[in-house]
């Protein structure tokens, strides 16, 4: 159920029209539906309900402290792949029990940080990795869960950018060298290797590539048994989208008996419905053979997705006009910024809109903030969050001085 619905022509995000907060927070600026954010995570806990899952939200889809909390104060954990969404989470106080941390290229001082925090579970994705997190847990003094990332070359998702378990991507240790490290685990005095972890990539519509790398797990569990090693944790990454009941209902059946720990790792599934980019329209190019552009006063700094993986978001006007319903074909909606490849939407059929007017990029909610950048120093836009019939500002837009805080001129 979205919360992102028109009344009377006029575009709100639950209680609040979305035009008031466009002119009180300026454009463009993202706004979250808070009642979104906790629908998704119900409708994922309760689909997977009979085995009371782990869920870690994946921070990188959209690390805001506030955004990250509602999700935690409604019971879920946290994955993270870096030292900087660790200093994040403990900023919200979160369980650090309810940790993993994923991440082809940690460094020394981030595992450090993540055995001090006893977070719980490393997910190490080489045998180096494994190698260091030892030597480390020795100096500390510490006992640490340890999950191996496998790869199981199983493709899924959408842009080859964001498929991660073939073998040609970086990411993960095959199977076959993951038993392998398992086997040989004394040599690892101080880790408690007892994960097993894979995420097949984003935006992937059906089970199957999760029903396909879990029988090659499976028959890995079973194998490792015979050896008497016995798991604690499957986690099976995110990247899954659509319906949560469909999803389990394949999966549960396969992971029942396992008698290991599931977690889960959604990012997109939890926040994308839950969040939308507000940009006003700037100028309108007509050509003459038809093709419109609608310039806005948002751009790829603000929104990569459309330029970096050709995703298709949909985007509606805040207001709607019954009048001007008649589509004009050929509309591509672009930013500001110098690039081709800065666009919202190409060749799209959309109502006719005017200059001032604001446009929704919906499912923005996950990858959209936490992927904007400075280019073209353009200061990064505002956050909001909405909650029944108020709204409050989650992040300041930034401002010119933002922009060279940490620069300097050195006058040689
Ligand atoms: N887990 C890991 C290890 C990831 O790399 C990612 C995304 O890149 C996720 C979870 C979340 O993926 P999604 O947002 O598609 O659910």
């Amino acid at each position: 159920m979205s919360n992102f619905k028109y009344k009377r022509n006029q575009l709100y995000c639950e209680g609040v029209n979305i035009k008031q907060i466009a002119e009180s927070a300026g454009t463009p600026v993202y706004i979250y539906s808070y009642q979104s954010l906790v629908d998704k995570y119900k409708e994922l806990s309760q689909a997977f309900a009979s085995l009371k899952p782990l869920i870690c939200f994946s921070v990188k889809a959209n690390s805001n402290l506030t955004i990250c909390r509602i999700l935690t104060q409604q019971g879920a954990g946290l994955d993270i792949v870096s030292g900087g969404e660790l200093y994040r989470v403990a900023k919200i106080k979160a369980d650090p029990k309810k940790i993993v941390f994923a991440g082809v290229g940690k460094t020394e001082e981030e595992i450090r940080q993540a055995i001090k925090t006893k977070i719980l579970l490393i997910n190490a994705e080489s045998e180096q990795e494994v190698e260091e997190i030892n030597k480390i847990a020795g100096e500390l003094g510490r006992n640490v869960p340890v999950g191996l990332r496998i790869n199981p070359d199983i493709s899924g998702g959408g842009h080859h950018y964001i498929q991660t378990a073939k073998k040609e991507d970086k990411f993960g240790i095959s199977l076959e060298r993951a038993k392998e490290i398992f086997l040989k685990r004394e040599k690892f005095p101080h880790l408690n290797i007892c994960g097993i972890h894979f995420h097949l990539g984003s935006q992937i519509a059906t089970s199957q590539p999760f029903a396909r790398a879990l029988k090659k797990v499976i028959s890995l569990t079973k194998q490792l048994r015979k050896n008497g090693i016995k798991l604690n944790y499957l986690d099976i990454g995110g990247g899954f989208f659509g319906s949560a009941n469909k999803f389990a209902q394949a999966i549960l059946p396969l992971i029942k008996g396992l008698g290991a720990k599931l977690i889960l790792e959604p990012g997109r599934f939890l926040t994308a419905e839950s969040g939308i980019l507000l940009a006003k329209v700037l100028y309108i190019k007509e050509r003459k053979d038809g093709k419109r552009f609608i310039i806005v006063d948002a751009g790829m700094n603000d929104f990569i997705r459309p330029s970096l993986y050709n995703a298709y978001h949909e985007i509606i006007p805040v207001v709607r006009k019954p009048q001007t319903a008649n589509r004009k074909p050929q509309t591509d909606i672009v930013g500001p910024v110098c690039e081709s490849g800065d666009f919202f939407a190409k060749d799209r059929k959309l109502p006719l809109v005017k200059i001032g007017d604001f446009l929704a990029v919906m499912d923005a909610g996950a990858y959209g903030f936490a992927m904007t950048s400075n280019y073209n120093s353009r200061p990064r836009p505002a956050e909001i969050l909405v909650k029944k019939d108020k709204f409050y500002l989650i992040c300041e837009r930034e401002v010119y001085k933002d922009l060279i805080r940490r620069e300097k001129i050195i006058n040689e």
